[in-house]
């Protein structure tokens, strides 16, 4: 992940919490696409919690938001967009990706299952939302007994 360093690492409760912070220099605004460097404020957000390797993990981000320069925009103040997780998303994006893969081959409670194996604990809630946002054909094609509804 190129957009951020890590900055702080300790271990409470037999949990290793890793802190990282963004190093980007600039942000392009959602709304009218120009790019800012004026920052407004700087917030933390869960970026991941599980235990890939075995002992639980929790990967807290530093992430900004920015002031749009535009003046004619009607976003003033937008959060910092980074490739590997969704603005208000709470699992990066390859994990996502494995979620996606395997609810299209089974149900969404086993998808579940096998993700609690990895450590990463998403209920089958969830993964029906995640499911939710693939192209419907796709699902019907790939997987014609998942229920999304
Ligand atoms: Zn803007």
């Amino acid at each position: 992940m190129r957009d951020i360093r890590i900055i702080h690492q300790f271990e409470e409760s037999n949990k290793t919490f890793i802190i990282a912070e963004s190093v980007k220099k600039y942000c392009k605004c959602p709304s009218c696409g120009i790019v800012s460097d004026k920052i407004h404020s700087k917030y933390t957000r869960k970026m991941f919690n599980g235990s890939l390797d075995g002992s639980p993990q929790e990967i807290i981000l530093i992430a900004r938001k920015f002031k749009c320069k535009e003046i004619f925009c009607n976003q003033e103040i937008f959060t910092e967009r980074f490739d590997f997780i969704d603005p208000y998303g709470r699992l990066p994006n390859n994990i996502i990706e494995i979620i996606k893969i395997l609810g299209l081959s089974t149900s969404a409670e086993k998808v579940s299952k096998i993700m609690s194996k990895l450590g990463i604990k998403i209920s089958h809630d969830t993964v029906l939302r995640t499911l939710r946002k693939l192209p419907k054909g796709l699902i019907k094609l790939m997987n014609p007994l998942l229920i999304l509804e």
